[in-house]
């Protein structure tokens, strides 16, 4: 039994829906299939869910009324172009104006509205699915028994959803589950993060057991590096769990890094493969793969970090200076990536999405009048460079040739790290360096 998960570029409009229904059909196994919001296409060119959190912030009635337009528009023309049922649209349109006269909080407004993205992707491909003859029923995440806690727009899965989910295999036909969105124990609808479908199919394959969670998107594998980096890099046949999670920490967006776990915990096999291209074998993520000679099997950048420096003489001798600096952090609300140290300093790498220039004055102050540090600074403008491979610590030579591909891009390393990781190594550089940073390291891994 499988799962399939399609994301938003698979089910953008009708043409797509149609390969989604193909690739359905083609194998009985396809029981449980997850799906996105509409994503981008040539006809569409904004995602649905931006359309949605827009007409729910919109102020005017005008911007909110062309913002509902749009949105009907485009249900209208997958509906009639797939020749389903269309009064699904106008139950739509009830369903938002019931959200927005409802009295709740605002964040949970705004969350079910997030959410008609992929519930109505769910409701009009499994119309579809029936359409061409397949037993196919919606199934809402509450009836799948998805429990999450109430931190709307951040949801996290409560561990007995799982029971709950595994129920599922019992029943016959195919489901068609909405991604994105659980519900709390008082019944409010929340959404994960952004991206957050993964995180639903790979929920639902932990639950149901599946032999095999497959993510369909719109490329035919996940590339070693970006390529809107470097022109047609190799792919990455298979990676293990680990190694995915690195890749997408530090920017492969190919799928979303909170996904991994519930596959990975019941060791569940992922395969990432093309709704365009369905017959390409895709790159599978496994519990452990065989380590090759070269083990480095991606290299993934991301933008967006500060580094806050902090320097005193002896600090290495000082109890308790780590405990008081992270206290800081901790009661400015701010979380931390990594923090890399020496005998007098320590670095902490924070993304700039935490900081804001008031907890950056409160976080400088307080660690100049709580720890009178010899230096305190913060410096923006950092990108991460993870060179990724299982294998890599125990394979001479990593780091050399790492740092040799760097120098050669003339490119000032500002910090290294490789911490306990086995999986990464981890180079912050200036943002302005990142692509010939990239450049040069693919050259010496893969070429
Ligand atoms: N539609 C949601 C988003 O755009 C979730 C997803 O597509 O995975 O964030």
């Amino acid at each position: 039994m499988k799962v399939v998960k399609f994301g938003g570029s698979s089910v953008a409009d009708a043409n797509q829906i149609i390969k989604v229904g193909n690739i359905i059909k083609q194998d009985d196994q396809r029981k449980f299939i997850v799906v996105s919001a509409p994503g981008k296409s040539d006809k569409f060119t904004e995602k649905m869910t931006d359309q949605l959190i827009k007409f729910f912030h919109s102020e005017s009635k005008r911007d909110k009324d062309l913002y509902l337009q749009s949105i009907l528009d485009r249900y209208n023309r997958i509906t009639n172009e797939l020749k389903v049922d269309m009064t699904i649209v106008s139950e739509i349109e009830a369903t938002i104006y019931a959200i927005l006269q409802s009295d709740k909080d605002e964040a949970l407004k705004l969350d079910e509205i997030k959410a008609i993205g992929e519930d109505s992707s769910a409701k009009i491909i499994s119309l579809y699915l029936q359409k061409i003859g397949l037993e196919a029923t919606y199934l809402n995440p509450k009836d799948a028994g998805i429990i999450v806690s109430h931190e709307p727009g951040n949801a996290q899965l409560l561990p007995e959803s799982y029971d709950n989910i595994y129920q599922l295999r019992h029943q016959t036909g195919r489901f068609v589950i909405p991604g994105f969105f659980g519900y709390t124990k008082t019944n409010e609808l929340v959404t994960f993060s952004r991206g957050g479908s993964d995180i639903t199919g790979s929920i639902v394959a932990a639950g149901v057991k599946a032999s095999l969670y497959e993510n369909f998107t719109d490329v035919d594998s996940v590339y070693t590096v970006n390529p809107n980096i470097v022109k047609n890099p190799k792919k990455i046949d298979v990676l293990t769990y680990k190694e995915m999670r690195e890749l997408s920490y530090a920017g492969f967006s190919v799928f979303h890094d909170e996904a991994l776990m519930p596959a990975f915990k019941a060791n569940i096999p992922v395969a990432i493969k093309n709704t365009n291209n369905p017959e390409s074998k895709g790159t599978h993520i496994v519990q452990k793969r065989k380590h090759q000679k070269d083990c480095v099997v991606g290299i993934a950048s991301d933008t967006g970090f500060s580094s806050l420096y902090v320097r005193k003489y002896l600090m290495n001798r000082e109890i308790g200076f780590g405990r008081k600096l992270f206290a800081i952090l901790e009661e400015e609300g701010v979380s931390f990536e990594h923090a890399p140290s020496g005998i007098d300093d320590m670095s902490v790498i924070i993304r700039d999405t935490q900081l804001t220039s008031e907890k950056e004055e409160n976080i400088i102050n307080r660690i100049n009048k709580e720890l009178h540090p010899d230096t305190v600074q913060l410096e923006h403008g950092l990108a991460m460079i993870m060179v990724v491979g299982e294998g890599m610590m125990n394979t001479l030579g990593i780091a050399h040739k790492a740092t040799t591909a760097l120098k050669r891009a003339e490119v000032n390393i500002r910090m290294i790290n490789q911490g306990s990781s086995e999986v990464s190594m981890m180079f912050g550089i200036l943002k302005s360096d990142i692509e010939k940073a990239i450049v040069s390291l693919y050259d010496m891994f893969f070429q």
